[in-house]
């Protein structure tokens, strides 16, 4: 927890830096819009009320976990993302709603800091949207092995405290049995939504989606085309670096008219051990779309790094165009997929094919030969397997 603590301090203490070596003035308070030229900033440190003019605006103010109807969040038995980053000891047991990727990679922590945890998952499959098929059941497969116990299908009646326990009461969606579980914390993982709250966008009536995400149009820009609106606040992916992504973009649609985002190679890491990351389509989504495609695979059991490393569960997944063999979604279970995904981003970003990938000098001993292999694999076949 030091260090985490210690991390997270050092990194917001870096950007405070930043702002003040490139002249950014920082108020630190909530921000309210008086009308769509001016905002309200409430200090706090409980100083006098500040009333800032601007010509342009950008709302990025993120997202807060979507509440359990019922269920009563206290940061300290019954947590959110926050209170489960902030424990002070390792739970015995540890329950989690949603099994998503907040649910698994917290799963992931606290099992391998000694938690029994059980998963509770309302589909049938785990991963949260966006995860290729093939990897969320290999991902089930790998972490049930490490010992996470999963209870898909299952719906969630309702959670308390009760003296040192959280009791959970749950029913099978299928047959309808239902079970008490007992925890000494209880995550709850099912979602995140907007944060606008106390924004007072009500004062400039900004339009709302139904999910409470302000509508914007295709350069960020609310019904105010000085006001817009970037990252988990509006559409898309909750990605922190999707968002820096469009905050770029953003600011580069006010001072030069066009900005740049490319939806279609934004990567995805889920932080367990091992790695999933993946970029572009699922071969679903590839599948359903009528493509006509190419598949190869390379285990990290025949790569020489991950054998020496003796850490060898996982896969390269490749999906390739059949016609074109131009890469259409890159799928990595294993170690470091979070760090080796970055190659298949430039390769879609690129418009590489398998080929061009393939025939690129990967060095020896590497994960990365993993993916170079798959890549052969893909339109022909790998060597080392
Ligand atoms: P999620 O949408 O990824 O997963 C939520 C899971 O909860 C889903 O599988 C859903 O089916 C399940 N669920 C929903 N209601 C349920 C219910 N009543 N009972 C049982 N299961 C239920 O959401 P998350 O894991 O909370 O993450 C929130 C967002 O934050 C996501 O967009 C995620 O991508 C993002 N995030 C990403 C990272 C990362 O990239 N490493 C890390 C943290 C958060």
């Amino acid at each position: 927890m030091k260090a985490k603590d210690d991390a997270v301090t050092g990194l917001t203490k870096g950007i405070e830096i930043l702002f003040k070596q490139n002249k950014v003035d920082y108020f630190k308070g909530t921000g309210s819009f008086v009308n769509e030229n001016e905002i309200e900033v409430e200090p706090l440190d409980g100083s006098e009320k500040v009333n800032l003019k601007a010509k342009n605006i950008i709302i990025a103010t993120g997202s807060e976990p979507t509440p359990f109807p019922g269920i009563e969040v206290d940061e300290k038995k019954i947590v959110t993302s926050t209170g489960i980053l902030s424990l002070t000891e390792v739970p015995k047991k540890l329950a989690i709603i949603g099994g998503g990727i907040i649910g698994l990679e917290m799963a992931s922590v606290w099992s391998r800091l000694g938690s029994d945890v059980t998963v509770i998952e309302f589909l049938n499959n785990i991963g949260g949207a966006g995860i290729d098929g093939e990897l969320a059941k290999l991902a089930q497969k790998t972490l049930k092995k490490q010992g996470i116990n999963f209870k898909l299908g299952t719906k969630v009646l309702s959670g308390k405290v009760e003296g040192e326990n959280v009791k959970i009461e749950v029913e099978n969606a299928k047959n309808g049995k239902k079970e008490e579980l007992d925890a000494d914390v209880l995550l709850v993982a099912i979602g995140r939504r907007p944060y606008t709250e106390g924004l007072k966008i009500e004062n400039v009536g900004v339009d709302m989606d139904q999910r409470g995400r302000v509508v914007i149009d295709q350069e960020y820009r609310t019904k105010y085309p000085h006001i817009r609106v970037i990252g988990d606040a509006t559409f898309g992916p909750m990605l922190a670096h999707k968002a820096e992504e469009e905050g770029i973009a953003a600011v580069e649609y006010i001072k030069n008219g066009h900005g740049h985002v490319n939806y279609g190679a934004i990567p995805s890491v889920m932080y367990t051990h091992p790695e999933f990351a993946w970029v572009g389509q699922t071969e679903e989504q590839i599948k359903e779309a009528g493509i006509k495609y190419n598949v190869g695979k390379f285990p990290f059991l025949a790569n020489s790094r991950a054998k020496t490393n003796l850490d060898t569960e996982g896969i390269v997944k490749i999906i390739a165009d059949k016609e074109t063999d131009r890469v259409l979604g890159v799928h990595i279970a294993g170690p470091n997929a979070g760090e080796m995904i970055a190659e298949a981003v430039l390769a879609i970003e690129y418009g590489a094919s398998s080929e061009d990938i393939a025939r690129t000098c990967h060095a020896h001993p590497t994960l990365s030969e993993a993916f170079k292999e798959a890549a052969m694999a893909t339109y022909d076949k790998a060597i080392h397997f």
